[in-house]
């Protein structure tokens, strides 16, 4: 699970080519200046190394980015996406993507619910967060009630599809953060109870 190519699976980086700028995010030069950046310790008692301008001796911090989407549902059914974009075109996702600044999660989750499926919803309570710590992300989930089950995907979508349980694609799951949502929500579903699920994916 740890080697380069398995990012993917737990990365919801969107067009290709910032999925593999987010191979490397390393800081390489000065977000203030352009000059080249070194990796030292901060003369603050910091006790990480930090990309430290060789120039302007701004310090950069890399923090990890929120990925963000929603559960909708459906009665028993569940709206499932299918990428029309890469990593993983042809998988089954929920809509999710990066928050923007600017957005507050719950904001940013409904925004890629509108772009990716075009659906009508209602946003309801937080769902799962999951720390990825090896890709450098954390994804959240809010469950949303469908009012519709009319859609209008976007063009990263080539299908938007409602789900009972028993014909979700379980093999054609685009992340592993989806999957583990979807039977978080479905055994929610079955107990009757929805709760808040924090955990973390290895
Ligand atoms: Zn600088």
């Amino acid at each position: 699970m740890a080697d380069w190519l398995d990012l993917g699976q737990d990365c919801l980086c969107y067009p290709t080519r910032v999925h593999f700028m987010m191979f490397d995010r390393t800081i390489r030069h000065c977000r203030q200046c352009g000059a080249p950046v070194a990796r030292r310790l901060p003369d603050d008692g910091d006790t990480k190394l930090r990309a430290i301008c060789t120039a302007c001796h701004t310090v950069h911090y890399e923090n990890p980015l929120n990925v963000v989407g929603t559960v909708p549902h459906w009665g028993e059914k569940v709206l499932l996406c299918k990428r029309n974009i890469e990593p993983r075109k042809g998988k089954w996702t929920l809509p999710a993507g990066f928050m923007e600044l600017g957005e507050t999660t719950s904001e940013g989750a409904a925004r890629e619910t509108t772009e990716e499926a075009g659906a009508q919803f209602i946003m309801e309570d937080l769902f799962t967060v999951m720390s990825v710590a090896r890709v450098g992300q954390v994804h959240l989930y809010y469950r949303a009630r469908l009012t519709s089950d009319v859609f209008d995907p976007g063009h990263e979508t080539m299908e938007a599809r409602l789900f009972t349980e028993e014909e979700i694609p379980w093999d054609e799951l685009a992340f592993r953060t989806v999957k583990e949502t979807l039977e978080h929500y479905f055994a929610d579903r079955r107990a009757g109870h929805f709760s808040t699920h924090a955990f973390d994916i290895a």
